[in-house]
């Protein structure tokens, strides 16, 4: 497929880690694929993607993927992930290709470790380096992982991005640009979105599995919409106790479901959800914070988590800190309303 401009552009500054990965993918006959814990439709297409890609392009590797699965996407947009296991880990010498992630320990399968080399596509700030220098391919301002991958694989001389391929990677392009309404869209992230619609994807059957909601979910809505609180500059938030997750059947990794809700809605600037994870390993409030125009990360990276300007994600470990919490997110808007 010829480049678009946007594309050769883009490619320039990442020539060298290219053809270092594509030297490493080829030199490897066995690859497993890693994406972060709880995975969202960025992690798990960009994922996918990659792995059907290397099916596609090399059908003599063995190829894997590892993860937890999500409560909604499995089976319905992505295949359950693979189990993987002790001895594969332990008697095999593999590449690891880790995407979406920027902190090691969010990475969903820690065996990772175990591989020989790593390369990392991303667009999540660093907290310690996963893979080498010349194997790491981050661009922070990328609207997606996927916007980043599929860049390097264009590049990929001789390469091909199946349609199936290509669906993994637009499902996780349109979901963490927010539908290209996210500021970090740019004529990149188009000029990705036209190379993956060239393949012949069917873009309204991948929207309509995307954003298909149950009946349930509506009822979760009318939830939503009864029990949330609007902190003085425009921050609109609700909680989802354990209790209350229970009454409306649904898992803590629903709790995010509705967030959107407010996107639009004059004089809300920020939004989040708050959701009781009961998981003794790990109690808190989980939080998914999303904000109109001002860079939320900063807050988030406060309050235990992290993510983009406009989508992050954050843990409230003491319910009883609520107040602060918001307060913080407030503080961001007192000159916007
Ligand atoms: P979520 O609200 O879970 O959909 O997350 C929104 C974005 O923030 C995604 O891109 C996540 O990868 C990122 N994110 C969520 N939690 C964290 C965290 N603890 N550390 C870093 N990034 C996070």
């Amino acid at each position: 497929m010829a480049l678009s401009k946007q594309v050769k552009e883009y490619g320039k500054r990442f020539s060298k880690q290219y053809k270092a990965a594509f030297k490493t993918i080829k030199a490897y006959d066995k690859i497993v694929v890693f994406r972060h814990l709880k995975p969202d439709f960025d992690a798990m297409g960009t994922q996918m993607g990659v792995v059907q890609f290397l099916k596609d392009n090399f059908p003599e590797k063995e190829v894997h993927f590892v993860g937890d699965d999500h409560v909604s996407f499995t089976p319905r947009l992505f295949p359950e992930t693979e189990k993987l296991s002790e001895e594969w880990f332990n008697e095999n010498k593999f590449l690891a290709i880790v995407v979406d992630v920027g902190d090691a320990s969010r990475i969903a399968d820690p065996r990772f470790e175990k591989a020989s080399a790593i390369i990392k596509f991303d667009h999540h700030p660093c907290k310690a380096e996963i893979a080498a220098p010349e194997l790491t391919i981050c661009d922070i301002d990328a609207a997606a992982a996927s916007e980043v991958v599929v860049d390097a694989l264009l590049h990929f001389k001789g390469m091909r991005i199946s349609k199936e391929a290509a669906r993994h990677f637009y499902i996780a392009l349109v979901g963490d640009s927010g539908r290209f309404m996210f500021s970090s869209t740019s004529p990149h992230t188009f000029a990705i979105a036209q190379a993956l619609l060239a393949t012949g994807i069917d873009i309204s059957a991948i929207y309509l599995t995307m954003y298909e909601k149950t009946i349930n979910s509506l009822q979760n809505q009318a939830y939503v919409l009864s029990h949330f609180h609007v902190s003085p500059h425009g921050v609109a938030y609700y909680l989802l106790p354990k209790e209350v997750q229970e009454e409306l059947h649904i898992t803590p990794e629903l709790g995010k479901e509705n967030v959107n809700l407010f996107s639009n809605i004059k004089g809300i600037n920020a939004w989040c959800s708050i959701t009781e994870d009961p998981n003794p390993k790990d109690y808190c409030w989980r939080v998914s914070i999303r904000s109109k125009r001002k860079d939320i990360s900063g807050v988030a990276n406060k309050w235990e988590g992290g993510g983009h300007a406009q989508a992050s994600g954050a843990k409230i470990v003491d319910i009883a800190d609520l107040d602060k919490f918001i307060a913080d997110l407030d503080a961001l808007f007192v000159e916007d309303n």
